[in-house]
């Protein structure tokens, strides 16, 4: 990575398009040797019994790349239009593998057509929707221990021995994933999906435990019934903890200094911005998370930015992180996502609070002494121990004329 430390950020992202260009033709390439070697078998004078035992003793290949690699030649054979979109990247391993099952000379022109320039999960929910597999049976079957995992509410019929607790038609499953995994959702169909994870014994509990008393409301004792109750009144609940209940609440002046958004700022903000991360290129492309946001002061807090909804807006973690480190820089924001983290409470070094606060005056333009002897009169104070609330008090310091921090 040291070749690279002194290439320009904009001339890194400049060169990715003509590297990947290269590197789907190299694929192509490496595709089409494997066709021809492949239909001469000269595998087996390699002293391999197959395409795949070759790919991956003797060309280093890990067993899901020698699959992937493989399935492709043995379709581009057969379709050698799919060469073509392997090097213009029109399909990508993973998609060309996924519909490999279902391509006919028939429906050719049509499957390719709608996976081109498709994700992973995309050509899975196409492929559900052209050829749908029927709903999984609900069941709860336990996992042995041994395996690292804790007993199972999943596992379709492929694990045959295990006392499977069948209920309805619908199902919380399908093939069995390696434990520790976060579980999966696939599409069977155009509108049907299997959901498949591994329970602790307490979410079992529950489960039993909820199934009994609905059981006169889900007399059938269908998982995804049971689910989809629990995670309706889980969503009501979540949704008007974020967006306030609709009817306005009686006004609580905040404290200066209080960072807390106000619930009506938050409901707003989050309407406004449709729950989805604010970020937005220099293209105009906008960032597509939905996850993990956080209502964050354009202006921020720690700077006396109030918490208006002018001043909020959403974004993802990655993007929240991003605007603080360039306001506060890198070694504040390691610290405080090392300080999220659950186990133990860190306390902050105070010299590190010192030298972020130093650090971030200087980023505004403040002159290296001034800064200095603002934050000395701060150091024996109680704003002394946090960032933040250093921060806002040199700033009253040294702007007095800026007003801050009263939201609302
Ligand atoms: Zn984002």
């Amino acid at each position: 990575m040291d070749a690279l430390s002194g290439v320009a950020d904009d001339e890194l992202l400049a060169r990715m398009p003509a590297l990947v260009q290269a590197e789907r033709a190299r694929t192509r390439d490496v595709i089409e040797h494997l066709i021809a070697i492949d239909q001469r078998r000269l595998y087996l004078d390699q002293a391999c019994s197959s395409l795949t035992c070759y790919c991956i003793e003797r060309l280093g290949y890990s067993e899901d790349e020698a699959a992937k690699r493989v399935t492709a030649a043995r379709m581009a054979r057969r379709f050698p239009g799919l060469l073509d979109e392997l090097g213009a990247g029109g399909l990508h391993l993973t998609g060309l593998c996924l519909l490999a099952q279902y391509l006919t000379g028939e429906n050719y022109e049509v499957l390719v057509g709608q996976a081109r320039g498709q994700s992973k999960r995309r050509i899975q929910q196409l492929v559900a929707a052209h050829f749908p597999r029927p709903d999984l049976p609900s069941l709860v079957s336990p996992v042995p221990e041994q395996l690292g995992a804790l007993p199972l509410m999943t596992a379709g019929a492929e694990t045959g021995g295990t006392q499977a607790i069948r209920s309805g038609t619908d199902h919380v499953s399908a093939h069995g994933p390696a434990p520790n995994q976060p579980g999966r959702l696939e599409p069977r169909s155009a509108k049907r999906w299997s959901v498949q994870f591994t329970a602790s014994a307490e979410l079992y509990e529950k489960i039993q435990r909820a199934g009994e008393l609905l059981s006169h409301a889900i007399r059938s004792g269908d998982l995804a019934t049971l689910f989809e109750r629990a995670l309706d009144e889980l969503i009501a609940k979540e949704t008007k903890r974020r967006l306030g209940a609709q009817k306005p609440r009686r006004h609580r002046p905040l404290s200066p200094g209080s960072r807390h958004v106000p619930v009506e700022v938050a409901r707003h903000v989050w309407e406004r911005d449709g729950g989805q991360c604010t970020f937005v290129d220099k293209e105009g492309r906008r960032c597509s998370a939905r996850r993990f946001l956080t209502i964050e002061h354009r202006h921020p807090f720690a700077l006396g930015g109030p918490a208006t909804t002018d001043n909020a807006c959403l974004l993802c973690q990655a993007h929240n992180a991003q605007a603080a480190r360039r306001v506060f820089g890198d070694a504040h924001v390691e610290a405080r996502i090392r300080e999220r983290r659950p186990v133990g409470q860190q306390k902050r070094d105070p010299s590190d609070t010192h030298d972020t606060a130093r650090a971030a005056l200087c980023n505004l333009g403040f002159s290296k002494r001034e800064v200095e002897r603002t934050l000395a009169e701060l150091v024996q104070t109680d704003v002394a121990t946090e960032v933040e609330p250093l921060l806002r008090a040199a700033l009253r310091l040294l702007v007095p004329e800026v007003p801050l921090g009263r939201a609302g």
